[in-house]
């Protein structure tokens, strides 16, 4: 068996209908992984599972709304329910809001922990007992480059993605015992709904990641097919609480 194989892996996606989360589905699927896909916009759901179907595997759209408590632990078990089993969970779903700290209301602070946050911490603890079934599991959780570096206009965002590293670690320390790994990965700037909006609200964006960036050019969702295969695979059985850039040098620049 390949050491990459997911033959007989279920995944779960949360905001896999679009964007970096359909990018690791895809790749996890093209690995043999059959695929759940968690949001809350159907017709992007639809349109996702079509993709992946397409590549030869069983595939399922979950309502769920992250921002809602019960949410996670429900559509987790509707996964286990459909699927038989959860071995691999991507903690994808995200959003922002880009303003100055002063300008934050509470409000927005809390959807955005929520969401990127404290949901990743919820479908991970809904996981658990099922990975503990599958005697093994696999959590990735998506960071950011601002989990490691500071914005003006992200201090929610820049606080979630800092915590979900943290986090990841936190429960690798925990988890190892039961041969579930938890890495984060860290996304570089890549072109999404979410940072087709960032090109529009913050001036300049686009060139300064253009001169940045040593690969010079945005990422694209197909660049974390790989990364995912890795992290939900054999392969990565001896990785855990690592927090890896995909981010084409940007880190490093
Ligand atoms: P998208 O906007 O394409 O994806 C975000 C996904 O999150 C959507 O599919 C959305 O699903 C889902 N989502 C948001 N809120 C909720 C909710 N309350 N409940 C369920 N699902 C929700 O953007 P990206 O692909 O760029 O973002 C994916 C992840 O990557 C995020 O965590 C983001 O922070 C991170 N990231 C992105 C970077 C980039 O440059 N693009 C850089 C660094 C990190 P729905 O439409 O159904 O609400």
């Amino acid at each position: 068996m390949s050491l990459f194989d997911l033959k007989g892996r279920v995944a779960l996606v949360t905001g896999g209908n679009g964007g970096i989360g359909l990018g690791m589905a895809k790749g996890m699927a093209a690995a043999g992984a059959s695929i759940a896909i968690a949001g809350r916009n159907k017709e992007k759901g639809a349109a996702a599972i079509a993709a992946i179907k397409a590549l030869g595997v069983d595939a399922d759209f979950v309502e769920i709304d992250v921002l809602q408590e019960a949410s996670c632990k429900q559509g987790v078990d509707q996964v286990v329910k459909r699927f038989g089993r959860l071995d691999i969970l991507v903690n994808n779903a995200g959003t922002t809001v880009r303003k100055q700290p002063q300008d934050i209301t509470t409000a927005e602070w809390n959807l955005v922990l929520t969401t990127n946050l404290t949901a990743a911490f919820q479908c991970s603890q809904a996981a658990y007992p099922h990975m503990l079934k599958a005697k093994g599991g696999k959590i990735v959780n998506i960071g950011s480059m601002l989990s490691i570096f500071g914005a003006p206009y992200a201090a929610p965002y820049g606080s979630s993605k800092g915590g979900i590293v943290q986090m990841s670690r936190a429960l690798a320390t925990a988890w190892a015992k039961d041969n579930i790994q938890v890495n984060s990965i860290l996304p570089g700037w890549i072109d999404t709904e979410l940072t087709k909006k960032a090109r529009v609200e913050v001036p300049g964006l686009n060139e300064r990641v253009l001169a940045r960036t040593p690969a010079g050019r945005w990422g694209s969702p197909d660049d974390f097919a790989g990364i995912a295969v890795f992290l939900a695979s054999q392969a990565s059985d001896f990785v855990t609480g690592a927090a890896i850039p995909v981010d084409g040098g940007y880190s490093i620049s």
